[in-house]
């Protein structure tokens, strides 16, 4: 895999007070076709070439280095460091991603710094350690559909939504804190599907996040795509009510 190195690699997010994030990679193999909001921003910003180019990877080779420095000068302003809005921690048929994201969320919990880490590819349950450390951290997959043909078609370079699932529960069932991004939400003109599925297939996790999907002409060709969305947030807020299943929605 080829490599670049950074100047920086901590950055405030806007998302909550506190909350940090960690890109230690540019480029994704999962090359979404909803289409994937970071790479439109890394070509508008001539980053990349093209989709093919972003397809490939770079892992930053100096980024425990820049953590470490780093780290030091931030520890008391930092709540919790997201791992990652720009890449994919967990890439599929990436290990050495894979093992540099185990060592940064390794030693920010050392720092006594939780992570929350979200992606479309295979946690390495058995590389990781639940004790002390690392229990307040939050491991998140991404699923907006159980269909396999949709998930081809829509992420077709990511793990398959049964491999994604099956390393999220044993997760849970080794007791790490585990949660779902149901985003980006298609509209029934994309595919049509029945929601208390995917929610009872997600719902020993503790958290369920949900957020409709941009950036796709084909949502506001759905005459109703506003109505569809509130309907949808009603359903899963009254769903993680019944199952005390904390909900966030965008
Ligand atoms: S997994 Fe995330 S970062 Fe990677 S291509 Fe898909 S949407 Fe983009």
């Amino acid at each position: 895999m080829d490599s670049i190195t950074r100047k920086t690699l901590l950055y405030k997010t806007g998302v909550e007070h506190g909350s940090y994030c960690i890109n230690h990679v540019e480029g994704c193999a999962h090359g979404c076709l909803y289409p994937c909001y970071a790479m439109l921003i890394k070509k508008r910003a001539g980053r990349i070439k093209d989709y093919d180019d972003w397809r490939k990877p770079k892992i930053v080779s100096n980024a425990l280095e820049l953590l470490e420095k780093e780290v030091l000068k931030l520890k008391s302003k930092i709540s919790y460091v997201h791992l990652c809005f720009s890449t994919d921690p967990f890439m599929y048929g990436y290990k050495d991603i894979a093992a540099l994201s185990l060592e940064i969320i390794k030693r920010l919990n050392e720092q006594c710094i939780p992570c929350t880490t979200l992606t479309k590819g295979i946690y390495p349950v058995d590389s990781m350690q639940h004790n002390d450390l690392t229990k307040n951290n939050e491991y998140g997959i991404t699923i907006v559909s159980l269909d396999e043909s949709f998930r081809k078609d829509y992420e077709p370079y990511a793990a398959t939504l049964k491999d994604r699932l099956h390393a999220l529960r044993q997760l849970a069932e080794r007791g790490f804190k585990t949660w779902v991004s149901l985003e980006p939400y298609p509209t029934p003109n994309i595919i049509r599907q029945d929601l208390t599925k995917i929610l009872d297939a997600v719902s020993f996790v503790n958290e369920i996040w949900f957020g409709r999907l941009n950036y796709n002409k084909k949502v506001s060709k759905f005459k109703f795509y506003k109505e569809f969305y509130k309907s949808q947030v009603e359903f899963i807020t009254e769903f993680c009510k019944k199952n005390k299943i904390s909900v966030y929605v965008k």
